[in-house]
């Protein structure tokens, strides 16, 4: 993730057990896509394809810069700020 100055800022990359989905979605009875999380403080957003925008809206509000993908199978990561994405490094989830 070479154009990224953000990795410094992931304090979390676990995923928790049990996902329930987007907690602002799910505070308002709305829906969602997919499921991001915050890798500043573990919050889980929806995606940009999702009508409410929660990860990204979290991530400018809050000035956390990146969050990772929260569904099954997929360990990406991605930096709202700089735009750009990146596998998480193997070893990064222990
Ligand atoms: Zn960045
Ligand atoms: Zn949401
Ligand atoms: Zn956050």
């Amino acid at each position: 993730m070479p154009d990224c100055t953000h990795l410094d800022q992931i304090r979390v990359t676990s995923l928790p057990e049990p996902i329930d989905g987007c907690e602002e979605c799910l505070a308002i009875g709305s829906r969602w896509v997919h499921l991001r999380m915050c890798t500043s403080c573990g919050k889980i957003g929806c995606c940009d394809s999702s009508p409410n925008r929660h990860a990204s809206r979290h991530a400018r509000d809050d000035g956390h810069p990146i969050a990772r993908s929260a569904e099954p199978g997929e360990d990406w990561i991605w930096c709202y700020v700089d735009e750009v994405g990146s596998a998480v490094e193997a070893g990064a989830e222990a």
